[in-house]
């Protein structure tokens, strides 16, 4: 006999059982218990028989046939997901029982107490779960409009009003919203934070790789809950003692499989610690503050996105009038000079010799031209590739540094012993063709051009190109190895150029896992410099994850 269950919750408990006597028998014992209980026919239609009954409980027999109870377990399960607790009833043996079941009770004999204690403790689960799933959606509900709202605010109001709410619903004293950077692979505190200082904030970065397998990683670990940050070894000591954090609950806020932030708050109000209750509505803020968050980054790749497009409007009619000029002057030479050596028949044989000299190099400039333009979109469409070979790059630069292309005098200095590299000869000698005729194109007035090969470190080797021919102003630089980047001063654009020149340079240097920079002053001339790995196979192999979106990134690469 159950004596009523003056402690635990009272609830409705549906029995599914294949004897009907049985089930009725576990009924009356639970009624006297002071539940509700409602016995149900197996079969078919069993599981939408439990749904329409809408039990608190299921008590479902172990030996049902048709469907088994198995499947009627798992049925249920899916139907109802957590908002049901089922207790599967066996006669002699529990096997085979699916982890759907949330207990098992033996029924053969009945234990009436053990069976009143467990529906007790399963029902107090369930009446907990219920409470603190209200309070959640009600918390929620009260902050859903206020954040659709924030995002016309932009970042920043978005990011505030984050910290601020998830802060005040868990009684905290600080929050913060971090962001993943693809790029950098860190998350970052973004500010404005809840009860942190900008300049705090600004502390608050954490390497996604890298970090010993004891601290804190959220791919690995999922939310976090901690009641002694700075005793605790599962976060980065130096961030929780400059913060001075006490305690701290972090959620992430995830869209699918992918990591799109944090969402944290720390030190709750009067010291209480932080329960297991906090970080459910921690995760259930972080759910909500997905959409947000998500919308935010589209809207921003969108502002971003529409900005480059403009840009590159802009650029390609720029280029296209550039090119339209740059292929129109070759063109009207070549059909001057071949008319002249058409129509003038006085004209003397060395005279002939010499037009027909300038109509044949003006031909080369426009393949030259035309060469460079395929040579882009092959690069950037991913349809070249290198073909890396053993450089000594000493001989190698003696060979391919052009000498005789003016009146400068072009130096070359190379230490005796120089490492030999893997590299794609014809591109470096693309790469240095193109620097050295800048040099030399940029200094009008002449001067000494200096071609310069150092060691830098065991794995590097650096090559820079020196003139002092006009420079480039400091606002400028930032730009140059853009496509179609040109200068805009009256003395550049009285040369001619089409902006691609160094932006082919920086497609092969960085296809080699290398890098390029500048140093300039206005008059005074320039340094093109670029770094190299010793092996550009292992170097461009070994290029870390995420790599290619960063190259594809534009970045600064110049420095002055
Ligand atoms: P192009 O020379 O065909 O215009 P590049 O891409 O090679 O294209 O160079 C881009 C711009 O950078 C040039 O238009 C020029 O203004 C500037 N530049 C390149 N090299 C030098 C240099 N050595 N000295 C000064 N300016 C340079």
């Amino acid at each position: 006999m159950i004596a009523p269950a003056a402690a635990g919750p009272l609830g409705h408990v549906a029995v599914v059982h294949e004897d009907a006597e049985r089930a009725e028998e576990i009924a009356r014992l639970l009624r006297v218990a002071g539940h509700r209980a409602t016995v149900l026919v197996p079969g078919r239609r069993v599981v939408q028989s439990v749904v329409d009954c809408a039990p608190d409980l299921v008590l479902v027999s172990h030996s049902l046939g048709d469907p088994p109870m198995a499947n009627v377990v798992r049925g249920i399960r899916q139907a109802l997901s957590e908002d049901i607790r089922i207790v599967v009833l066996y006669g002699f043996d529990p096997q085979g029982v699916p982890s759907e079941a949330d207990d098992v009770q033996r029924a053969e004999p009945l234990q009436p107490a053990e069976l009143q204690i467990r529906v007790s403790r399963l029902l107090r689960d369930l009446a907990e779960r219920r409470v603190l799933q209200k309070k959640t959606s009600e918390l929620l509900g009260l902050y859903k409009m206020s954040w659709a709202f924030s995002l016309a605010g932009g970042s920043d109001a978005l990011f505030a009003h984050l910290a601020k709410h998830s802060a005040e619903m868990l009684k905290a004293e600080r929050g913060l919203v971090l962001l993943y950077d693809a790029e950098r692979r860190q998350l970052v505190g973004k500010g404005p934070g809840f009860g942190l200082s900008a300049e705090e904030v600004g502390r608050v970065r954490y390497n996604v790789d890298g970090e010993a397998d004891s601290r804190w990683n959220f791919r690995r670990n999922g939310p976090l809950l901690s009641n002694k940050a700075q005793a605790d070894t599962r976060l980065l000591p130096n961030l929780a003692a400059e913060l001075k954090l006490q305690s701290l609950v972090v959620a992430p806020i995830t869209r699918g499989p992918q990591i799109l932030g944090l969402l944290a708050v720390a030190d709750r109000v009067g010291r209480t610690p932080f329960t297991d209750e906090d970080l459910n509505l921690l995760l259930a803020l972080a759910g909500q503050a997905t959409i947000a968050v998500e919308n935010l980054r589209l809207h921003e790749e969108i502002k971003r996105a529409n900005a480059l497009l403009q840009e590159y409007d802009r650029l390609k009619s720029e280029f296209v009038g550039i090119v339209a000029h740059d292929f129109r002057k070759p063109l009207m030479a070549i059909r001057g000079f071949a008319e002249l050596v058409l129509e003038e028949p006085d004209l003397s044989l060395e005279t002939r010799q010499e037009f027909m000299r300038t109509v044949i190099s003006e031909t080369e400039h426009l393949a030259l031209l035309a060469n460079d333009t395929l040579l882009i979109t092959q690069i950037e469409t991913g349809q070249m590739s290198f073909n890396f070979q053993e450089i000594d790059v000493g001989p190698f630069l003696l060979d391919a540094v052009p000498l005789g292309l003016s009146d400068h005098s072009v130096l070359l200095d190379v230490p005796a012993g120089f490492p030999r590299i893997w590299a794609d000869p014809d591109r470096m000698r693309q790469v240095l063709t193109n620097l050295v005729t800048n040099a030399v194109k940029y200094s009008p007035a002449g001067g000494s051009i200096i071609v310069r090969g150092r060691e830098r470190g065991a794995q590097h080797i650096v090559i820079e190109v020196i003139d002092h021919g006009m420079g480039i102003p400091q606002e400028q630089i930032g730009k140059l190895f853009q496509k179609f980047a040109r200068v805009r001063t009256e003395d550049h654009m009285r040369v001619s150029g089409t902006g691609l020149g160094l932006y082919i340079c920086r497609l092969i240097v960085e296809g080699h896992g290398g890098q390029i920079w500048v140093e300039s002053e206005l008059g005074r001339g320039s340094t093109f410099g670029l770094a190299l790995p010793v092996d550009a196979r292992t170097a461009t192999r070994a290029l870390p994850p995420g790599a290619e979106e960063a190259q594809a990134a534009p970045r600064e690469h110049a420095t002055s």
